[in-house]
């Protein structure tokens, strides 16, 4: 290892930065975000210097260096364009064995200043020992996406439990087996969500389990469900929190919706139930779903309740939500990108637009007993997108309620099967056509339909229209679908 990495306490202290330009403000920066004092030496300065001088409290010696700058400092900077003055700093600084950094030349320098991931009070700091500042930003950037918001909430939190758990569990092994278990459980969820009170609770019952030795791992730690969006079939869709929450799950209760990608994120270790339910031929019906949720999370464990889509978009969510209620048990509720924010996009059809639709409507298309209950005389509104799910198996009762509510027969519509992944199809046709080529599906696929004159503007927008060299021009290739994505475009 060529440079010791250690955190630095600034607070009061002074450091002393040679050189007024960009680079030394930007330095002085972040010295003086640890709480340091700067003292900038410089006969001219530039405006975000000047700034700071102005606004911040920083003070300013406008000149040259002299090595009596360096009296009662901590620190010091030198960041000049003459390769003379730098030295001169360096050498002062170090007959005085004081740390000091000179901009862009390592051998100089005594400490370097790294990239960082600020979530105070909790820093990851960065380095590649001054060979490159991009590989660092680049690690830098890897590790901010790897890391759970909230972090510093979290610091905060174990921070002021410490000194209990220090008096109450003196020994050093026990003390580590105690933050282990409590960073595994529940704990860290509940801070990030504001829950400090259920926190708590949580941690102490686990302090007291472990005062007795009865700390079983399933009874230590107070259970929680987590209603999770897994999106509509591509898993790049999945939000970073359902992606962490997948990879600590103790049981995965999914649906028969949930894409298979999503699936092979979980935990190795989660037991994965499967509940699926299609329309008619129920694995468990919805009352049996909600106990086997409320069971799991009772005996203490982890419980993703996976769901394909949105939870909370015909996805039933909120009776499941209500069992735990009534069972008085902790629950949160990710939300997943939903078929028709999937499908649209995927499908280059926009559900609104400034001059074709202002408004969206999501509608059921699965009747019970036959019928298809919905508000028909609100969808005969020609600036409004209507968007059915689990609509393909009753398109002839789309097609005859719109066209009886005087929807005109040439009004665009689109089939999007299995949107977002490499099975993807789209078939455009008219109001008149829905029923035929609804017929002409693979049911055993999802699909969703969108009607409205959006649908039109699939071509206008240059999307896969038999042309995938324009498509890539039109559209940078990470924005299209993924790869093996078929487009079927039938006549109207
Ligand atoms: N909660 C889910 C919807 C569940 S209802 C969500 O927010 O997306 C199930 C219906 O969603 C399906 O019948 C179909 O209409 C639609 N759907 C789900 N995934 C889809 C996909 N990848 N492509 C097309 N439609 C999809």
């Amino acid at each position: 290892m060529e440079f010791l990495p250690i955190f630095m306490n600034m607070r009061g202290r002074k450091a002393l930065v040679v050189g007024g330009g960009v680079i030394a403000s930007r330095k002085a920066e972040l010295v003086a975000k640890a709480g340091a004092e700067i003292i900038l030496v410089s006969p001219a300065l530039a405006p975000a210097a000047a700034d700071a001088v102005r606004d911040r409290g920083w003070r300013w010696i406008e000149r040259g260096f002299r090595p009596t700058d360096l009296d009662g400092c901590d620190l010091v900077i030198a960041a000049t364009d003459d390769e003379a003055v730098n030295r001169a700093v360096h050498d002062a600084a170090r007959t005085r064995h004081l740390p000091v950094n000179v901009a862009d030349q390592p051998a100089l320098c005594s400490f370097i200043l790294p990239a960082i991931i600020d979530r105070s009070p909790a820093v990851v700091a960065v380095s590649t020992g001054g060979r490159s500042p991009v590989l660092a930003r680049y690690v830098k950037g890897l590790v901010e996406r790897a890391l759970p918001s909230r972090l510093g909430r979290v610091a905060d939190f174990l921070g002021r439990l410490r000194p209990g758990i220090h008096r109450r569990l003196p020994e050093t092994g026990a003390r580590r087996r105690y933050w282990e278990r409590l960073l595994e459980g529940a704990v860290p969820e509940q801070v990030r969500a504001g829950q400090d009170g259920a926190a708590r609770d949580t941690a102490e019952i686990l302090l007291n389990d472990m005062l007795q030795e009865t700390a079983g791992d399933q009874t230590a730690r107070r259970g929680r469900a987590w209603l999770v969006g897994a999106g509509p079939g591509d898993p790049e869709l999945l939000t970073l929190k359902a992606q962490r929450l997948l990879q600590q799950a103790d049981v995965v209760l999914f649906d028969r919706l949930v894409p298979l990608g999503v699936l092979e994120m979980c935990r190795r270790e989660a037991e994965m139930v499967y509940v699926g339910k299609r329309s008619g031929d129920h694995v468990l019906p919805q009352a049996h779903i909600s106990e086997l949720l409320v069971r799991h999370v009772e005996a203490g464990r982890r419980v993703v309740r996976l769901k394909g889509g949105d939870p909370f978009i015909f996805g039933r969510g909120g009776e499941e939500l209500e069992a735990l209620v009534e069972a008085g048990l902790d629950f949160e509720v990710v939300p997943g990108v939903s078929a028709a924010n999937g499908c649209a996009a995927y499908a280059g059809i926009p559900l609104t637009h400034r001059d074709h639709a202002q408004g969206v409507s999501f509608w059921t298309g699965h009747a019970r007993d036959g019928e298809l209950d919905l508000d028909w005389a609100a969808m005969n509104n020609p600036r409004q997108t209507q968007v059915f799910y689990m609509g393909a198996g009753n398109a002839p009762l789309i097609r005859e309620n719109l066209l009886a509510h005087g929807v005109p027969p040439t009004m665009p519509v689109a089939l999007v099967q299995a949107g977002t992944t490499d099975a993807q199809r789209v078939l455009r046709t008219s109001l008149h056509g829905l029923a035929e080529t609804a017929a002409d599906i693979d049911r055993s696929l999802p699909t969703l339909i969108i009607v409205g004159s959006v649908v039109n503007l699939r071509r206008g927008l240059g999307w896969f229209e038999g042309n995938a060299g324009n498509a890539a021009a039109v559209f940078p290739p990470h924005l299209s679908a993924p790869p093996g994505v078929t487009n079927d475009v039938r006549p109207a």
